[in-house]
C-alpha cells in the first residue's frame, strides 16, 4: 500500500502480489483508462490509456484536483457516485454519459482509506448500438401493432401459416366470416377443411391436402378460387373466395402464406337470381322462336308459287327466327353451364375431316372471306363432337365478324406437345391490349363502346372455353389492335 502510494497510485483493486512495477508497466500499456485520487480529490496517477480517453495527457492532469479538471462533471451521475464510493467505501460501476466528451463510459470505483482507484472504458459505440437496437425494436413493436390494427380491421378474413402450416396470425374478421372461435384459429390449418366442411362450388369436398395453401407453401401464388364452407355460427353454408400467397424472407425463401377469405354469398345469390332469370326467358322464348321459325318453312315450302318479295319476307322471318334460336341455345348453356358440368358424349373425333365440314357450313353465310384450312396433321382426339362443332362455329363466326373488310381466314391443325392444337386466324380489327384479359369470361365484351361494336352477347367465347375446358384442353389467343386475332385450342389426342 505504502508503496504504492509512493508512486502516486493505489494498489486497491490491484494483485497485491504483482510486483509494483509490473502492475504500473501494464496500466501504462492498455488501452483502458485508470486513475487515482486521494481523499482531497487531487489526481495523484492517471495512465496514459485513461488521459487519452479523456482527451489530456498525464502530465496535465496529474496533480491537479479532479473536480478543476473536470468542472462540468460536478452535479453528475460521475460526482455522485465517486462520493459514495469515498463516503460509504463501497466499491460502485456504473455507466454515465459525459457531455464535454460525448462520450460513455463504463465505470468501476474502488475506494481506500488513502482515497478512490477509477477503472473506465469508453463504451460509447456500444451504448450507440444498444440505442440503435432499442429504436429498431421500438419501431418494429410500433409497425406491428399498427400492421395488427390494419388487418383486424378488415372485412376479409385474413389468417397467416408457417412452413408447417401452423395458424401463427388470425386477424378478427376471420370469427365473424368463417364462424371460428379464436381457439380454433391456434391449430394446424389442415383441420380446416374438416372444421368448415369445406366443398368446392359443385360440391365435392376439399381434403386438407387439396388446400391451396400448399402450394403457396411450395411458391405458388394461387388466385382467387370459389369454396363453399360451413359457417357454425351463422349455422349456413356460406360462399368464400380465398387467395393465398407465399409470404418470402429477404432472401427469397418461403416462410409462410397468407390466406384471404371474402365471403361472397350475397354476389353468388344475386347471379344465381340472374341465371335463373336468363334461364327461364330462354325457356319461355324457345317455344314461340321454334313456331316462328316451323310455319315460316310451311309456308315457304307450301306456297313455292309466292312472288319473290313475299319468298324474301319468309326467308328473313326463318333466317331471324335461326340467329334468335342460337342465341337463346347460348343462354341456355350458359345457364347450364352455371349449375354444374355440359352433358358430353365422347368419341374419337379424326379433325382434319371435322375442321373440314365446319368451314364449308361457315363458308355458305360469308361470301367475302375466304375461309381455308391451311395446315392440316392427321389428328384424332377424344371428344364430343356436337359440343366441338360448336366451338369452331363461334371461332369461325367470330373471325368472321370482326373482319368486316372481308379476307382470309386461315384454320390450321398441329400437334404441339402431344396434343393436338387448332387455331383459327383472321386479319381483321383485333382485340386492344387493355381490353383482353376478360375475353372468356361471361357477358364479357371487347369491343363495347368502340366504332367495332358489331352485336352479340359475350357467351359464345366463355361457352367455347368452358367446352374445351370440359375436354381436359386449354384455350388461348393472340391478337393486335387493327391486325387480327388467332384463337387456339388444344385438346388430348385419342390413344
Ligand atoms: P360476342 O357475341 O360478343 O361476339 P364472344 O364471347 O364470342 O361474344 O366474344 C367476346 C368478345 O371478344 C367480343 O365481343 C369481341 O369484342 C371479342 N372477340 C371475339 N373474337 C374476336 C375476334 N376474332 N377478333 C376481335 N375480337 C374478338
Amino acid at each position: 500500500m505504502n508503496r504504492a502510494n509512493t508512486n502516486g497510485a493505489t494498489t486497491t483493486g490491484v494483485d497485491a502480489s504483482l510486483p509494483l512495477e509490473q502492475a504500473v508497466l501494464i496500466l501504462e500499456r492498455i488501452r483502458d483508462g485508470f486513475f487515482a485520487v486521494d481523499r482531497e480529490w487531487c489526481i495523484t496517477y492517471v495512465n496514459p490509456g485513461g488521459a487519452r480517453l479523456l482527451q489530456s495527457s498525464p502530465q496535465e492532469l496529474t496533480g491537479r484536483n479532479l473536480w478543476d479538471a473536470f468542472p462540468q462533471a460536478v452535479g453528475t451521475e460521475f460526482d455522485a457516485q465517486y462520493h459514495r464510493a469515498l463516503a460509504d467505501q463501497v466499491p460502485v460501476a456504473f455507466e454515465a454519459y459525459y457531455e464535454p466528451l460525448g462520450a460513455w463510459f463504463e465505470v468501476h470505483a474502488y475506494p481506500s482509506p488513502e482515497g478512490l482507484s477509477v477503472y473506465f472504458q469508453d463504451v460509447s459505440e456500444r451504448k450507440r448500438g444498444e440505442a440503435e437496437r432499442e429504436r429498431l425494436a421500438a419501431e418494429a413493436h410500433e409497425y406491428a401493432v399498427r400492421l395488427r390494427a390494419i388487418i383486424d380491421s378488415m372485412a376479409d378474413a385474413v389468417f397467416v401459416v408457417d412452413t408447417q402450416g401452423r395458424i401463427t396470425l388470425a386477424n378478427d374478421a376471420n370469427e365473424a366470416v368463417l364462424g371460428l372461435g379464436k381457439h380454433e384459429l391456434q391449430q394446424a390449418a389442415s383441420e380446416l377443411p374438416a372444421q368448415l366442411a369445406m366443398r368446392r362450388t359443385d360440391g365435392t369436398p376439399i381434403t386438407s391436402d387439396e388446400m391451396p395453401i400448399k402450394e403457396a407453401l411450395a411458391g405458388k401464388v394461387v388466385g382467387p378460387s370459389d369454396i363453399i364452407i360451413y359457417n357454425r355460427s351463422r349455422q349456413r353454408d356460406t360462399y368464400m373466395r380465398f387467395a393465398v400467397s407465399p409470404i418470402r424472407d429477404s432472401g427469397g425463401q418461403v416462410i409462410g402464406a397468407v390466406t384471404t377469405g371474402r365471403d361472397v354469398t350475397e354476389s353468388v345469390e344475386i347471379d344465381r337470381m340472374k341465371d335463373q332469370f336468363i334461364a327461364v326467358a330462354a325457356h319461355e322464348l324457345k317455344t314461340p322462336v321454334t313456331v316462328m321459325k316451323g310455319y315460316a318453312q310451311v309456308l315457304l315450302r307450301m306456297r313455292t308459287d309466292a312472288p319473290g318479295k313475299w319468298r324474301k319476307m319468309l326467308e328473313a322471318i326463318d333466317r331471324g327466327a335461326d340467329r334468335m334460336d342460337r342465341i337463346i341455345n347460348d343462354l341456355l348453356n350458359a345457364s347450364q353451364l352455371q349449375t354444374g358440368r355440359l352433358p358430353l358424349s365422347m368419341g374419337e373425333v379424326s379433325l382434319e375431316p371435322f375442321v373440314a365440314e365446319a368451314i364449308q357450313r361457315a363458308a355458305s353465310a360469308a361470301p367475302r372471306h375466304r375461309i381455308r384450312l391451311i395446315h392440316a396433321e392427321p389428328l384424332v382426339v377424344c371428344g364430343d363432337p356436337r359440343w366441338l362443332a360448336q366451338v369452331l362455329a363461334s371461332l369461325i363466326d367470330n373471325a368472321i365478324k370482326y373482319s368486316p373488310e372481308g379476307g382470309d381466314i386461315d384454320l390450321a391443325i398441329r400437334k404441339e406437345d402431344g396434343e393436338a392444337v387448332v387455331s383459327v386466324r383472321d386479319y381483321g380489327v383485333g382485340i386492344p391490349r387493355e381490353r383482353q384479359a376478360g375475353i372468356f369470361q361471361r357477358f364479357y365484351r371487347a369491343h363495347t363502346g368502340t366504332p367495332y361494336d358489331y352485336g352479340g352477347l359475350g357467351i359464345g367465347l366463355y361457352l367455347s372455353h368452358e367446352i374445351i375446358r370440359q375436354h381436359h384442353g386449354r384455350m388461348w389467343f393472340e391478337s393486335a389492335e387493327g391486325q387480327g386475332s388467332t384463337f387456339f385450342f388444344s385438346l388430348p389426342l385419342a390413344s
